[in-house]
């Protein structure tokens, strides 16, 4: 990531058994990773009784951590959005408690996430809403709330001219770009590594963002430095 230009990005756990391993990659290189914690809707099973309490520690012990992944998704087969709900809503009251960016997964759920939204009193103010796939309207309606989008690889295939259509739409300064690593690869060629989704494909695909979108590099900079509250580490 170092090699092709990277100063710093977020790296998103997903599981429990992620988050050491998150910790871990942040504490040897500060200066680049931004850890994020939360529970993936795909993998709560694997979640302990003390999924919460650890939480709250690592947001605790790391003032510039972030939330997320989380969130909901009804495209999975047998998912229990009964259970993902709850689970969901308790990664938004950490993110007000601790004035945290989120990262929330919303798959076929814009329904329960606008409810969501509209029933709660307060909301964090930095809703980052990730490789989003919603229709224009639900996207209006989350405008308003303030929320952020992120514009992944995969969005640069061209049978998802639809969804680069709605990021058109978008305020340029609300729009981020993420890599969605190791799944969701975008096309092959002219990436790092052929077979495999890799962090130090980003470079590539905020390149090609930029030419799609017709929006300068620089501002997706910016828009995830004042998202995830960080200085510049370019010298
Ligand atoms: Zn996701």
């Amino acid at each position: 990531m170092r090699k092709v230009g990277i100063h710093q990005c977020v790296v998103n756990g997903t599981t429990e058994s992620d988050w050491p391993k998150v910790k871990g990659l942040a504490q040897d290189h500060p200066d680049l990773i931004i850890p994020s914690y939360g529970l993936h809707p795909w993998y709560l099973d694997q979640r302990s009784d003390h999924w919460l309490n650890t939480l709250v520690g690592l947001l605790k012990e790391s003032p510039t951590a972030a939330i997320g992944e989380c969130g909901l998704d009804r495209w999975i087969k047998d998912h229990d959005i009964d259970l993902q709900l709850p689970i969901f809503k308790q990664h938004l009251d950490l993110a007000v408690h601790f004035d945290r960016p989120i990262t929330i997964h919303c798959l076929k759920a814009w329904g329960n996430l606008l409810t969501i939204f509209k029933e709660s009193t307060v909301l964090p103010t930095r809703l980052l809403l990730h490789s989003y796939s919603g229709s224009l309207e639900t996207a209006r309606e989350l405008l308003k709330l303030g929320a952020h989008f992120s514009f992944s690889g995969h969005f640069l295939h061209s049978r998802k001219a639809k969804v680069r259509e709605i990021f058109h739409q978008f305020p340029p300064d609300r729009i981020l770009v993420e890599t969605d690593a190791p799944g969701m690869s975008p096309p092959s060629q002219n990436y790092q590594l052929e077979d495999l989704n890799h962090p130090a494909n980003l470079p590539e695909i905020v390149a090609q963002c930029s030419q799609v979108l017709n929006i300068p590099v620089e501002q997706f900079a910016q828009n995830s430095r004042n998202f995830f509250n960080i200085a510049s580490s370019q010298k």
